[in-house]
């Protein structure tokens, strides 16, 4: 009797197999050259799923927010995925753990795939790591992914421009992180939520956001949502106003921003590629880091290094 070949990896991804999913991220992050093949086969099957970004600082109520939009969604019998970027100890990796328990309830669910991803350990390759656990969940069908991040920081910054819709989530009483928000993440915003408006002042940072958010020009300005996470309160109109919005970022409108998210990942795969590449190249005469002693002792600077590391890229055949 002939035996049935054992389904590759990809099949039993597309077949909705968890386990070769969580088996396939992890090659993946581990730059696993038969993962990078299982990702470039699941590719055509990508391109369905609406990502939604919500980043905040910790303690905001992401996790909390992240586990009622959950509940929402399936609710409406969709499939939701989630990709929780943790900003977490080196020691602890309590984030991790935290995550999880927020979301616990949802964890035997089927429709529901959790994944978090550690910053610890990632050299500007967070946006390209949580870039291929979003292609995985969604050539898994998963309908809606929530993409958790902590907005400081570039790197965080790429990983929120993974998103068709970005949410920036505050808490109240905080003016200095009204202040904060200014600087970076409320470029990035589609929809502001303050959560934890079972806060006293939640009103007042609803008024400080909209004021600040009415002088910016040209725009329209996004709106502001009040939350009780914890509570379950505001999370139906949050989750409508996604919806509504969902038609707009992955329809002709949202071509634009899909094109920078593209730029992002493919820049983020080249700097990858070219740095391994360069590594390999200089091997034997000691590496990137060699060169980096020459610069730092003053015998070379640093544009003739990277000449010489260009060299070394475009002289000999591939090797990787
Ligand atoms: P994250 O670090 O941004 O993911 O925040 P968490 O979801 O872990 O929430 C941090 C803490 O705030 C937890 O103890 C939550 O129970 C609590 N929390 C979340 N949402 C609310 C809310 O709407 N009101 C209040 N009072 N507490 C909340």
């Amino acid at each position: 009797m002939a035996r049935t070949p054992a389904a590759s990896v990809p099949e039993r991804v597309l077949d909705g197999q968890q386990a070769a999913a969580a088996r396939l991220m992890r090659d993946l992050d581990d730059r696993v050259p038969e993962a990078i093949v299982a990702l470039r086969e699941l590719w055509p099957h990508t391109g369905r799923a609406y990502v939604i970004g919500l980043t905040g600082s910790p303690g905001s109520g992401k996790s909390t927010l992240c586990d009622g939009l959950i509940a929402w969604y399936r609710a409406r019998g969709l499939r939701v995925g989630v990709v929780a970027v943790d900003p977490s100890s080196p020691f602890s990796g309590g984030a991790i753990l935290g995550d999880r328990i927020r979301m616990q309830r949802h964890a035997t669910d089927p429709g529901v795939f959790i994944r978090s991803l550690a910053t610890r350990g990632h050299l500007g390759g967070l946006s390209r790591s949580s870039g291929d656990v979003v292609a995985v969940l969604d050539a898994m069908g998963y309908e809606r992914i929530l993409l958790e991040t902590v907005g400081v920081g570039q790197d965080e910054v790429e990983v929120a421009s993974l998103a068709h819709t970005s949410v920036v989530i505050t808490v109240p009483g905080l003016g200095d992180d009204v202040q904060a928000l200014k600087a970076g993440t409320l470029e990035i915003a589609d929809l502001l939520v303050v959560n934890k408006a079972d806060r006293e002042g939640a009103d007042r940072t609803v008024h400080d956001l909209e004021s600040m958010l009415g002088l910016r020009q040209g725009q329209e300005p996004p709106p502001v949502f009040k939350t009780s996470a914890s509570q379950g309160a505001g999370v139906a109109e949050l989750g409508l106003a996604l919806e509504s919005r969902r038609e707009r970022a992955l329809g002709p409108d949202g071509e634009e921003r899909r094109r920078r998210r593209s730029r992002v990942q493919l820049l983020d795969i080249l700097r990858d590629r070219l740095t391994q590449e360069t590594e390999a190249r200089l091997a034997s005469a000691g590496g990137i880091d060699a060169l980096a002693v020459e610069i730092a002792a003053r015998r070379i600077d640093p544009y003739a290094a990277a000449e010489k590391a260009m060299d070394a890229l475009l002289a000999a055949p591939r090797s990787v």
